[in-house]
């Protein structure tokens, strides 16, 4: 007669193999929406580069418009100027234009600064672009690729989940129910060896030399006093 556990360390190994598959299927929607973030991500950092360089454009256009108003403000007083009936009067053009003429000094300065800011900006931009280019296209591929597995995953798991319980018809049923609780309180092993030396093949401790003995008995059904698990001797 064989021992009543072995069929329940059958179970066993094919849940084992049923919890990892529905760990893996239970990941892909994470490992997509992981994807998705990171492509968000990009999209997001291109906008705020062409919010950028727009920024600096419109600020550098409204620069040059304000150099021509001076420029032309210069125009206007040297042909006044020219028309100045005193020597006082015409000093005093003398001083407006000098001002103004520092303005759009300071204003040019500035416009180099701008200008330098736009071409950084446009790298920048180009680059943002690059990158998201690539991982779209990537991305498609990963995408699609995640979905396929998921499918294959699905199948493969309702072939398992018969296969389970074909193997399971052949358990004793008292001894299946028990096997159960413990595989869903503890979710790795519900049965395990004694290892060499009498210890519990689950949390290592050593066990009372009875379970080790009764753990041969293929009439009952012993647990490890420290970690509930079924001990199992089959070495008899
Ligand atoms: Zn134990």
């Amino acid at each position: 007669m064989s021992h009543p556990l072995e069929s329940i360390v059958a179970v066993q190994k094919k849940d084992r193999r049923l919890i990892k598959l529905m760990r893996e299927i239970r990941d892909i929607p994470q490992r997509k929406q992981d994807i998705e973030m990171q492509l968000a991500g990009s999209v997001q950092k291109l906008e705020t580069a062409v919010d950028s360089r727009r920024h600096t454009e419109a600020t550098l256009k409204e620069q040059e418009l304000e150099v021509e108003s001076l420029k032309e403000r210069i125009t206007k007083y040297k042909n006044q100027q020219m028309e100045a009936q005193t020597n006082d009067q015409y000093r005093a053009f003398v001083k407006e234009i000098g001002t103004v003429e520092r303005e759009i000094n300071d204003l040019e300065e500035k416009e180099i600064v701008l200008m330098e800011a736009l071409e950084k900006g446009k790298t920048i931009e180009t680059e943002c672009e690059e990158t998201l280019n690539g991982e779209q296209a990537g991305i498609a591929d990963e995408l699609a690729e995640l979905d396929a597995r998921a499918a294959e995953l699905a199948e493969q798991l309702e072939r398992m989940k018969a296969d389970r319980a074909r193997v399971a018809e052949l358990c004793d049923k008292t001894i299946l129910q028990k096997y159960s609780r413990i595989m869903n309180n503890k979710r790795d092993f519900a049965v395990v060896m004694v290892e060499s030396g009498g210890h519990c093949g689950g949390c290592h401790m050593k066990l009372p030399p009875q379970v080790t003995h009764d753990a041969r008995n293929p009439i009952k059904v012993v647990a490890c006093n420290f970690c509930g698990r079924i001990v199992y001797n089959p070495a008899s």
